[in-house]
């Protein structure tokens, strides 16, 4: 990912040991570096503190005399779950009860009362019969999908071009044949599914929510061709989970599409607002997985702490729709705001709020912008999270946005817009 092997390359073959030949470290590193700076798309990451019940509200601690305030439109905490009070209580009280750590990893001292709660609490809100957590949903996917393509004989992989690094990474190391199928483009999926073996073994892999576009996978229509053509299917909700159904059980709940799709695999960190990541899906696979998946075995449990406080916000949405209907209504005024004010808001059909800018160096120069004089805090997105040349600024308005809030950001970007002489929607 975004790595060139360009300068490696271009090194003269060595024919001597003498100093000539000797590796230049710092050079090739401090070159790496430069190639990202030329490009625009180096990346700083902020250094903020958010304020507990105030979000989203947070303090920015930039150099200069003391933390300033801000707000911040770009956090994938999207319910603000990770400030819920009934989150903060279950993780002091599981602190007190039984310490920081876990321990040790699943096998080894790390399997707390807490795991096997959540894992009975995911299996359920998603329908299957179990489900296994993981440190992260980065892990859950490549630990899953480089097992089972492991395990599965001869097995082809199908993946949708704009999947995700974790899900990519996962593919690569199962050593599987790949094809990448045009995104959400049915059609080209059955070709390739067509063009191959019939005997052999197959998985479709895609995510629900596309969170960089914000658009949408047509889970009915995949697994028809996954039964058609005998594949198993793996959907990555991460972008969905507490966000979408009546449960928030994700696209799959919302669609009622669940029991058709093989394993869902999603994170505790975002809507959910802790840590984590775990995939549901029959008995028999998550067996396998929790027997072979060596990012599953060999690694510390996630602290009983997380795990606590993930239990509260997942029981916690599974009966509340207060704070989905209020993200849904705040995503929805902002997209309005932006298109009423001329912004090139692209095409979203979910929570996602992205603005095309189709540039890294401006995309970095609005971000500065806005988090210099007016207190806003969005990073812009660019290669290789998406492709060169539709790198943008990606907001994600939660429920405690409010709509005052988002008439002033529209009215700074319809400044900075103009300021800078970029284009307008026509
Ligand atoms: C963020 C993300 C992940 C990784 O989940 P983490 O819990 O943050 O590791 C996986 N898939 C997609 C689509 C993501 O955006």
């Amino acid at each position: 990912m975004g790595i060139d092997a360009g300068d490696a390359a271009n090194l003269a073959p060595c024919t001597d040991h003498g100093r000539g030949c000797i590796v230049n470290y710092n050079d090739i590193f401090a070159r790496a570096i430069d190639r990202l700076h030329e490009e625009g798309r180096y990346r700083v990451f902020i250094d903020i503190l958010r304020n507990k019940g105030a979000f989203p509200n947070a303090r920015c601690f930039a150099g200069h005399n003391g933390p300033k305030p801000i707000t911040v439109w770009c956090s994938n905490d999207y319910l603000a779950m990770g400030q819920h009070p009934k989150v903060i209580t279950a993780m002091e009280d599981a602190l007190h009860d039984v310490g920081a750590g876990s321990g040790g990893t699943r096998n080894i001292g790390g399997n707390t009362h807490y795991h096997v709660d959540l894992e009975f609490e995911l299996a359920d809100l998603h329908g299957k019969e179990g489900a296994l957590l993981f440190t992260s949903g980065y892990i859950s996917n490549e630990a899953t999908l480089g097992t089972l393509g492991k395990l599965l004989p001869n097995c082809i992989i199908y993946s949708d071009e704009l999947n995700h690094a974790s899900m990519i990474a996962g593919i690569r190391n199962s050593n599987c044949e790949k094809r990448v199928w045009r995104h959400n483009d049915l059609a080209h999926l059955e070709e390739l599914l067509a063009a191959d073996d019939p005997s052999a073994a197959k998985l479709i892999a895609f995510e629900s929510v596309y969170s960089m576009d914000g658009d949408v996978a047509p889970i009915h229509a995949i697994c028809d061709l996954a039964e058609k053509y005998n594949a198993l299917t793996y959907c990555d909700e991460v972008h969905a989970v507490g966000m979408y159904g009546p449960r928030g059980g994700g696209i799959t709940d919302r669609d009622e599409a669940a029991s058709r799709v093989t394993i869902i695999e999603g994170t505790l960190g975002k809507a959910f607002g802790v840590m984590g990541g775990y995939i549901a899906a029959d008995k028999n696979i998550i067996d396998v997985i929790r027997s072979y998946a060596p990012g599953f075995i060999f690694t510390t449990s996630l602290s009983p702490v997380l795990v606590a406080g993930v239990l509260a916000s997942v029981r916690h949405l599974k009966s509340s729709s207060e704070e989905r209907d209020a993200q849904q209504a705040a995503a929805a005024f902002l997209k309005q705001s932006f298109r009423d004010a001329g912004l090139p808001v692209m095409d979203s059909t979910t929570h996602i709020v992205p603005l095309m800018v189709g540039d890294p160096v401006r995309a970095k120069k609005i971000s500065d912008i806005l988090l210099a004089e007016y207190g806003v805090y969005v990073q812009p997105i660019n290669f290789p999270t998406v492709p060169r040349g539709t790198e943008r600024l990606r907001f994600t308005p939660g429920p405690s946005h409010t709509q005052d809030m988002m008439t002033e950001l529209t009215q700074a970007l319809s400044e900075i817009w103009e300021r800078l002489a970029l284009q307008k929607a026509a």
